[in-house]
């Protein structure tokens, strides 16, 4: 296989170890409120999987979500305790700044990934950045990791004032790379976002399966490729 004129890559859950990170952090969060409080950290931990869940899944809160982290952790947080039959407002307050003031420490990216796009950049392939989500709260992240050297094009959110699927988003950055749709690839681990979006404009749509569960059964569609880890990109 040999690589395109140029590869998009998402952040969170795709370069980023990004979901199983707050995973244990949110369990984290149990176990330490379970000792301060009444709180039943088995029950808070697999309520909070489910609230989290609930609240990115529909697309109206995951946007205000996203552009408001803390409201949507408290909001998280809120739903999980109502869900227990523990409502606490000042509790669900601690609980989320427990978590943010943890956050970005606790998050790595994935084995393999950084290397990964350094072997792909000495490789000559043009590396574009799309990150959906607050500019400030991205940013950060893109320098904590050094990836602004490593790409040639770094669109966020927050900042570019457009994110995914739109596809002006997807446009500015084969514009910005001078790559043709047919010679790029998106990889990502939203399948509306990542794949569906670019594959309508002639992208390759790269799934990155980072759960390793395939695609969900009620799917229509089709990932041109199924990868675990970024790392599987390199020839
Ligand atoms: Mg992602």
């Amino acid at each position: 296989m040999t690589y395109p004129t140029a590869i998009l890559f998402d952040l969170d859950d795709t370069i980023l170890d990004t979901t199983l990170s707050a995973d244990r952090l949110w369990s984290r969060a149990a176990e330490h409120f379970a000792k301060h409080t009444g709180l039943d950290a088995t029950a808070f931990d697999v309520q909070m999987k489910i609230s989290r869940e609930w609240f990115w899944s529909d697309p109206q809160r995951n946007l205000a979500g996203r552009m408001d982290l803390y409201k949507a952790r408290a909001g998280c947080v809120e739903h999980a305790l109502k869900t227990l039959d523990a409502s606490n407002n000042q509790l669900a307050t601690s609980i989320a700044d427990w978590f943010t003031e943890r956050r970005i420490t606790e998050m790595k990216p994935f084995d393999g990934a950084i290397d990964a796009l350094h072997s792909l950049k000495q490789a000559n392939v043009r590396l574009g950045l799309i990150s959906n989500g607050k500019g400030e709260t991205q940013r950060d992240k893109v320098i904590r990791f050094g990836l602004e050297p490593l790409f040639d094009c770094i669109i966020l959110e927050g900042e570019f004032g457009i994110g995914k699927p739109d596809r002006r988003v997807f446009d500015h950055a084969l514009s910005e790379l001078n790559a043709k749709p047919a010679d790029t690839w998106m990889v990502g681990d939203n399948l509306q976002w990542e794949i569906a979006a670019p594959q309508a404009l002639g992208i390759k749509g790269i799934w990155l399966d980072w759960r390793g569960t395939g695609l969900p059964p009620n799917t229509n569609i089709t990932p041109d490729r199924i990868i675990r880890s970024i790392a599987e990109l390199v020839v």
